[in-house]
């Protein structure tokens, strides 16, 4: 490591590098309003062709490159990261790398049956976190649109269950006068399971979704609505660069979560890089410039050439996209979400 800084390199606001999202695929099952509007993402969208994807072992370069330079924690997304053929062999090949503490799944659960949750957990993936935004299929289809019911979703939970993938993370995201009803309804579903639910505010990712202030339900007023039928006080982080606010039910039924990049910003403690399918990091979710990688790996860079460009590019990284918003929201390029990864 001589060739480049000791880890974990910091920003230019002194946050480390920590954590590393990869999304390994464009594509998706689901055309969820808030992510992937079917009027954009219809049959006529061209997702990206299988050769520009970074390959496994690109995936793997970049990945054991990001630990090197202080990376602990790893998530694979998508798009539908399930949609990723041999997704376990590439599990298996990151849960090998030395000094990589947590390796976890986001998945909307449409293709996560007790099978395949086994054959994850199998091979080396720590925790899942599942995607659901309501209990009753009409208002999950409004947000899904793709006819995804409830049920599927919850046996998906299911199987992380019996594979031991526990427990297990579920993201709501809330969107005004569409899903607001399902708040309790979900709260109480997920009392006592052990499983943590976490209420996502609706962010202004990408360009499509239409996003507009009024759409968003704020953290302060779910918590408001949760805590009036079931009490809870905050929870203390259990590590830097947590993003969901913690919260526990009096009656100790357990814990939620709140995701408030709108309301509560928490850019200072963000030590997230993201590597998208083809293979582009971005140093924040709202950035709409990446460091080409792809263009490093396929150029030649061995692992000191490819560690010295990424920390070089975190090292100049100051973005607090959350912490501006009123001032950038007009700005335009941003990428989409199931390019990012979230
Ligand atoms: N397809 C997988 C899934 O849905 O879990 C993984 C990728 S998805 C982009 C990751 C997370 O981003 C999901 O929990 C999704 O609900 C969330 N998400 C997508 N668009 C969002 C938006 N506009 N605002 C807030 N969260 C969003
Ligand atoms: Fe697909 Fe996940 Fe985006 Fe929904 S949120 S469209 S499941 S990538
Ligand atoms: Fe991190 Fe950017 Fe989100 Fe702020 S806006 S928390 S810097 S990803």
């Amino acid at each position: 490591m001589a060739d480049s800084p000791q880890p974990p390199v910091r920003d230019r606001l002194g946050r480390p590098l920590g954590d590393l999202r990869i999304s390994v695929t464009d594509r998706c099952n689901f055309r969820c309003t808030y992510c992937m509007p079917r009027a954009v993402f219809g049959r006529g969208y061209r997702f990206l062709p299988r050769a520009e994807l970074l390959d496994f072992d690109e995936i793997v370069e970049v990945a054991a490159a990001c630990v090197e330079l202080g990376v602990h924690t790893i998530r694979l997304t998508g798009g539908e990261p399930l949609l990723r053929p041999g997704l376990e062999t590439l599990v298996a090949r990151l849960g090998a790398l030395h000094g990589l503490a947590d390796l976890a799944l986001t998945t909307n659960g449409a293709l996560l049956d007790r099978e395949r949750a086994q054959a994850l957990r199998a091979a080396g993936l720590r925790r899942v976190t599942v995607s659901l935004d309501a209990l009753d299929d009409p208002t999950f289809a409004a947000m899904n649109d793709a006819g995804c019911p409830v049920s599927r979703v919850l046996d998906a939970i299911a199987a992380c269950h019996a594979a031991g993938l526990v427990p297990v993370k579920v993201n709501m995201v809330v969107r005004r006068g569409v899903n607001e009803a399902a708040i309790l309804p979900m709260a109480e579903h997920f009392r006592n399971t052990g499983d943590v639910l976490r209420f996502i505010e609706y962010m202004d990712v990408g360009t499509t979704n239409g996003w507009r202030r009024e759409d968003v339900v704020g953290a302060q007023e779910i918590l408001e609505r949760v805590g009036a039928r079931w009490p809870v006080e905050p929870v203390a982080p259990t590590r830097p660069g947590e993003v969901a606010r913690r919260y526990r039910y009096l009656d100790g039924a357990g814990e939620i979560g709140v995701i408030a990049s709108i309301t509560q910003p928490f850019c200072t403690g963000c030590t997230r890089a993201r590597l998208t399918p083809e293979g582009r990091l971005f140093t924040c979710l709202f950035a709409s410039e990446g460091l080409d990688v792809r263009g490093l790996l396929r150029g030649g860079a061995d692992r000191s050439g490819l560690r010295r460009a990424l920390a070089q590019r975190w090292a100049q990284r100051s973005d607090r996209y959350s912490q501006l918003r009123e001032e950038l929201h007009q700005a335009t390029g941003r990428v989409e979400m199931f390019r990012m990864g979230g």
